[in-house]
């Protein structure tokens, strides 16, 4: 697994995996371990149930439930080839998806970085509010749970992991309409089969 460009936590038992690498000390008060197993574990149930196959065959061409323990991260920055400057949006970009390319052929898989200091660890929005109660009725997300949404946003980025063609691409530079298009397409989908 590739190093996050940050330092660990103190006090976290890291895992043969690790999601937990790279994250620093912050959001969820030192529970973020609990809290990404328990969701987690709400995934696996839900991926694997068999009244819900509808949503495990989003990701036809993973295994989800491998593919999430292998390859989710909890950080502040995003992966990519280049050394840059790749820093998540302090408090807003809740994920990121980064593609996996092998001789220039997008293949599935890839990781996805989880933003420690996003909504997904502290349940609340930049401006203090409960997330939950800033979603509005036309949300993909709305009436949910904040752990479902948690789901939610660990299933949206394993979308992108399965989406080899990008056909579903939401962040293209200039290119903000497409990509809120893109990014409601899957959330759609994403509300209408998994929950
Ligand atoms: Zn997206």
């Amino acid at each position: 697994m590739k190093e996050l460009q940050n330092c660990r936590i103190a006090g976290l038992t890291p895992s043969s995996h690790d999601p937990f690498e790279g994250m620093t000390a912050n959001s969820a008060g030192g529970d973020e371990a609990k809290l990404l197993n328990r969701i987690l574990g709400r995934l696996e149930k839900r991926l694997t149930d068999s009244k819900r196959s509808k949503c495990r065959d989003l990701f036809d061409k993973l295994d989800p439930v491998s593919y999430l323990k292998e390859n989710l991260m909890t950080g502040e920055y995003w992966l990519s080839d280049e050394n840059a400057e790749n820093k998540l949006g302090p408090y807003d970009e809740v994920a990121r998806h980064t593609p996996f390319f092998e001789g220039g052929t997008r293949m599935a898989g890839g990781s996805i970085v989880l933003n420690q200091h996003s909504f997904f660890f502290t349940g609340t929005a930049p401006n203090r509010q409960r997330f939950t109660e800033t979603l509005t009725t036309r949300s993909a997300m709305f009436g949910l749970s904040m752990d479902e949404i948690r789901e939610f946003v660990i299933l949206h980025e394993m979308y992108h992991a399965n989406d080899t063609k990008g056909r579903f691409d939401d962040n293209v530079p200039d290119n903000p309409r497409q990509n809120y298009e893109n990014a409601e397409a899957i959330n759609k989908l994403i509300r209408k089969h998994c929950f």
